[in-house]
């Protein structure tokens, strides 16, 4: 096997290089991943969706366990609330990583694909300069090459970013404690789903976002229970305002006071000891904290990649325009996940990832997961089919359209639901406020969009999407049967509720 002409180079091995690099390997081609962290995985593996998510599942477990999380058993009772210790919080963590890293690490051998571990930096379009960790540069050359090095958080000079006191997603799970109070600059789903998980742990947590709305392109009743969840739990939100400074009080004071008020002398249990933050906003007021976690977006990871050289063209926040093959202006060279913008989840880009090779190399495209029964050959047609799982607590779930859309399309659609309160396996697991809500046409009873809000969201929308890929009708709810006592049940109750609406015998929840 040669060792620097490649048929397919892949730089970065995230979800999105990973799966772009192994179908390169089932195709039988000679395969190179070049990773620049220390180890393959990603920033999926290393600081994104599996630290996040296993942090999620510890603080989950606590909760659960302590004070009860889901509505009904809430904080609200009367029992002092301990708050857990953040190494205890974080082993589940190291574990997911070290195994996952190796799951990852393990396949790629197993499938022959040569692993680089340094930086990538293309010196022509077909070239690329690989400086390993101790220094040495290497030269690979490719047929093919997909650029999938993911992106990095916005930092902003105003906030003064320094991992102790300001935060962002990568250095959040460093914290030495769980703080007392934090707040949290940006509702979009990496700020809300901290936000939820601190919440959880003990922490105060304050959310700010410039924007009037958290989680824009969520279905609005969706984001409401979230928001009444929030509140429930003693959140404080302020939407319409932004952090305009940032007063690092070092030393002297410990911990941090409520909204409105000057930092003073309490008994704070922050990042940094006896140290504490405060952040003036855009109306005047000012919010003081333990520490701040800044979740305000992210750029792509373009910066050091020497683009120029391939020809390959970035956008000013880092991101490469591709076809819907995912192939960029030059076209040998592909880009895909975090780098091509929305949607930006680990579950796309690996589907982008495979979606790039097949097309590279003219694999059948029976193969494209995009093409599937009932349709045309339709990568984007597919993309409309993407599931999305916010794992704030509640989780938070969706695929298709949302009402906003449809309404805003014209089209005639009924919308059912059911709360997780009529179901059993509700009022076992205590989801008070969990809800399904299914939009389906007025006329063909197809199903136009699925939203969930409750326990286990993120698992239960892969029902409606199997009925929405397939072209099924809200019948197909009504005429199965599911499982009792189970979540899934929602889906039946939901149908009985869309078809009693069709019929004009039932009034909207
Ligand atoms: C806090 C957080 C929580 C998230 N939660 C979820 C979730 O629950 N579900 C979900 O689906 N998604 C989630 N995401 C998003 C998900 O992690 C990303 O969409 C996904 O990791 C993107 O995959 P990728 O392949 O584009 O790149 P990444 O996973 O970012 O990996 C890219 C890799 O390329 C490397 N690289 C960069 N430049 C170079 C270079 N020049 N040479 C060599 N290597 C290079 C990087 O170091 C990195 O290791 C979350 C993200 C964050 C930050």
């Amino acid at each position: 096997m040669n060792d620097s002409h490649f048929d397919l180079i892949v730089i970065g091995s995230g979800p999105g290089g990973q799966k772009a690099a192994l179908q390169g390997a089932k195709a039988g081609k000679n395969v190179a991943i070049i990773e620049n962290g220390s180890d393959v995985g990603g920033g999926c593996v290393e600081y994104g969706t599996l630290p996040s998510k296993s942090f999620r599942e510890s603080v989950y477990r606590f909760s659960l366990g302590s004070q009860g999380v889901l509505g009904k058993e809430t904080r609200r009772a009367p029992s002092p609330h301990k708050i857990p210790e953040m190494a205890r919080l974080l082993e589940r963590k190291e574990r997911v990583v070290l195994e996952e890293s190796r799951v990852i690490r393990d396949q790629l051998k197993r499938n022959s694909v040569r692993i680089f571990l340094g930086h990538a930096k293309f010196t022509s379009p077909h070239d690329l300069l690989v400086t390993g960790k101790d220094g040495k540069n290497k030269k690979i050359k490719g047929d093919v090459i997909v650029i999938a090095v993911g992106s990095s958080p916005v930092t902003s000079e105003t906030l003064g970013l320094d991992g102790q006191l300001v935060l962002d997603s990568n250095s959040i799970l460093t914290l030495k404690q769980v703080p007392k109070r934090m707040i949290v600059l940006g509702a979009g789903i990496i700020g809300c789903e901290y936000a939820s998980m601190f919440s959880m742990a003990g922490t105060e947590v304050v959310l700010v976002d410039k924007r009037k709305q958290m989680l824009a392109s969520v279905d609005r009743e969706v984001v409401d229970h979230l928001m009444e969840r929030y509140r429930y739990q003693g959140m404080e939100i302020h939407l319409g305002v932004e952090a305009v400074g940032v007063k690092k009080i070092h030393g002297t004071s410990s911990g941090a006071k409520k909204s409105g008020t000057k930092v003073g002398s309490s008994s704070g249990k922050g990042s940094a000891k006896g140290a504490s933050v405060e952040i003036e906003l855009s109306n005047g007021d000012f919010l003081s904290a333990d520490c701040v976690l800044v979740a305000q977006g992210r750029i792509g990871n373009t910066k050091d990649l020497g683009l120029e050289s391939a020809g390959v063209v970035a956008d000013d926040r880092g991101l490469i325009k591709t076809s819907s093959s995912f192939q960029t202006n030059v076209p040998h060279i592909y880009a895909v996940g975090d780098v091509v913008g929305p949607p930006a989840l680990a579950s796309t880009s690996m589907e982008q990832g495979r979606i790039a090779t097949c097309h590279a190399f003219k694999i059948p495209s029976s193969l494209i997961a995009g093409n599937h029964p009932g349709t045309s050959d339709s990568v984007a047609e597919m993309s409309t089919l993407y599931p999305y799982g916010i794992y704030t607590i509640p989780e938070i779930s969706m695929i298709g359209r949302t009402e906003e859309e449809l309404l805003e399309s014209g089209v005639d659609f009924v919308a059912g639901k059911a709360r997780y309160r009529e179901l059993a396996r509700g009022q076992i697991v205590g989801d008070y406020w969990g809800l399904l809500k299914l939009l389906v046409d007025r006329k063909t009873a197809k199903i136009l969009g699925v939203h969930i809000v409750g326990d286990n969201a993120a698992d239960l929308i892969h029902i409606g999407q199997a009925v929405m890929a397939f072209e099924g009708t809200v019948h197909y709810f009504i005429q199965s049967v599911f499982n009792y006592p189970t979540l899934a049940e929602a889906y039946k109750t939901a149908a009985f509720h869309a078809v009693n609406l069709m019929r004009g015998t039932t009034k909207s929840k």
